[in-house]
């Protein structure tokens, strides 16, 4: 099965055999893609002529209620998007949830929150006087881009990837073009067919390329946004690339992260702590620990670090490895063998500064999976006793079930500790503290865009370190690729141009009618 491509309003086959798609637990190839011989000027092109203009015409409420279409019928084909998942990133039920209900949840979020923006355009701010009469004036608006929202996607997000951004920029009035990553793009094509299916959108207002579409970059205008989410190392070369450059195309990076979980120095035999052991075990053993959000470092106080790691080595020896087929399993394989081997490349960099508490066995057996096809990591906990002598514990992403305890000797160490991630989208505070808990919320917040704090009073009520509430902003500075997503309304900027009107009253006035108030974006 070659997947098609879906640009200018039409289903396309790329070229040649394709890249193949594989099961990552059997080896079998399922699809393939390419996107060789597809004309992405353009598609493009149309996506702009057509699929935003098309969409401008609506006022933000009208497109609020295609979101909320959309979400009807992701919700009918919801079981079907399960099979893929499992099939195509070996995921577990709630592994797939967490993708693709978290996909669906988002989008019922900005239809709701888009279904009272009775408008076309922003109004920022008050009118602003610029003579002693009155009879000149400034006044700030944000008007929507003209252009496309291209979107390259990394391959663990395949549903909630496409449309925790698509929500956005399609409330916006952007047409949506999506390149999902190409060993996962299965789902997300699947997702896209059955939306173009239904008929809910404009023509062009959303496509698809599969494959590589390594010139796409070469054709994005002034007035399109590129939102990528990836590897640090592929955010440099789409940032460098010179038609990106010279037309000074704006582009959202969220991109890899060292997010830290901090236990505090009050913690041992409190609830925070073994809050912090449930939280370790859950982020390094869902989805594999394939998560940007992932919790990778854990930094705890000295006298408390063995203890941590016995109690999380103990949790973590009881999660059940191998085909998510077999309901016993909690833990799924990596994707396919590239990333099992660079995870497993990754580990190794860590294992020369650090000791395996648990794991590490590169012949361990999985349950129901033939070991040399598939492409399991066994969940290994590392400990490193100088971290902050330490370069690869701060600094190496093994995007899998891997993480390290980093003991601290005092607050300033634990902040520091924290930081050396240089800029993460992440970090999660366990304490009941609250100099503790002041002092490192304080230290850390520059380098963090998220900060997750968890008391005795918060309990389990909390969200997860790992898990990204639409409402609150996603993305951090620094490494992490310095964007911003979600946080409500507030992700409309993205896709909006600020501009000013300085002119008479009258004429601003004129302007300003069936306009919906900048503040509300920030409800
Ligand atoms: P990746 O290798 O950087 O690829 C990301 C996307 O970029 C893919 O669609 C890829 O296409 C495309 N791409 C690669 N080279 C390109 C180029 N020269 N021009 C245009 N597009 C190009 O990352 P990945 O392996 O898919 O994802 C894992 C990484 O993503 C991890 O580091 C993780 O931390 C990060 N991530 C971050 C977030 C976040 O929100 N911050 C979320 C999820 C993942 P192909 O697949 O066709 O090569």
């Amino acid at each position: 099965m070659k997947l098609a491509n879906y640009v200018c309003g039409e289903w396309k086959h790329g070229n040649g055999d394709g890249y193949p798609l594989i099961d990552p637990v059997s080896g079998e190839p399922l699809a393939a893609v390419s996107s060789t011989g597809i004309d992405v000027g353009a598609a493009l092109a149309y996506s702009r002529r057509s699929g935003t203009s098309a969409l401008q015409q609506l006022k933000y409420s009208q497109r609020a209620d295609l979101l909320a279409r959309i979400v009807d019928v992701l919700s009918a084909n919801r079981a079907e998007y399960f099979e893929i998942s499992k099939k195509n990133l070996g995921a577990t039920e709630a592994d797939a949830s967490f993708d693709v209900d978290g996909a669906i949840y988002t989008l019922k979020l900005y239809a709701k929150l888009g279904k009272p923006l009775d408008g076309k355009l922003i109004k920022d701010g008050a009118a602003i006087p610029l003579s002693k009469t009155g009879v000149f004036q400034a006044q700030h608006f944000l008007k929507p881009l003209s252009g496309v929202a291209v979107l390259v996607n990394a391959f663990n997000f395949p549903a909630w990837g496409l449309w925790e951004k698509a929500a956005p920029a399609l409330l916006s009035g952007a047409a949506v073009l999506v390149k999902p990553a190409t060993p996962t793009a299965w789902l997300t094509q699947r997702m896209v067919e059955d939306v173009v299916k239904a008929d809910i959108l404009p023509q062009g207002a959303l496509s698809i390329l599969c494959g590589a579409a390594r010139e796409l970059l070469d054709h994005v205008l002034e007035d399109d946004v590129i939102s990528f989410t990836g590897s640090a190392q592929t955010a440099r070369t789409i940032r460098s690339n010179s038609n990106v450059v010279s037309r000074s195309v704006r582009i959202n990076v969220e991109a890899d992260s060292l997010n830290s979980a901090i236990l505090g120095p009050d913690a041992a035999g409190t609830p925070p702590f073994d809050l912090l052991v449930k939280e370790v075990v859950r982020e390094m053993t869902m989805k594999a620990g394939q998560k940007c959000t992932a919790i990778r470092r854990i930094l705890a106080p000295r006298q408390t670090a063995l203890a941590l790691g016995e109690s999380i080595s103990s949790k973590l020896a009881s999660v059940t490895v191998g085909n998510p087929r077999n309901p016993e399993v909690k833990c799924g394989p990596l994707v396919n063998k590239a990333q099992q081997k660079s995870a497993l490349e990754g580990l190794s960099e860590l294992e020369m500064e650090t000791r395996v508490i648990l794991g590490g066995d590169r012949n361990f057996q999985p349950i129901d999976a033939d070991r040399t096809v598939s492409c399991f990591v066994q969940p290994t906990l590392l400990f490193c006793e100088k971290p902050l002598q330490s370069q690869a514990v701060n600094d190496v992403e093994v995007f899998g079930p891997v993480a390290t305890i980093l003991p601290y000797d005092s607050v300033e160490e634990a902040i520091e500790l924290a930081r050396r991630g240089s800029g993460s989208l992440v970090a999660s505070v366990f304490s009941d503290d609250p100099g503790f808990k002041r002092n490192v919320t304080s230290g850390i917040a520059t380098a963090h865009g998220r900060i997750m704090v968890v008391d005795s009073s918060v309990g389990t009520n909390h969200t997860g370190h790992g898990n990204v509430v639409p409402t609150c902003l996603h993305g951090g500075p620094g490494r992490a690729g310095g964007g911003e997503e979600l946080a409500g309304l507030r992700a409309l900027h993205l896709y909006h141009r600020r501009f000013v009107v300085q002119a008479g009253p009258d004429v601003i006035s004129e302007i300003s009618k069936a306009t919906v108030d900048a503040r509300t974006l920030c409800d």
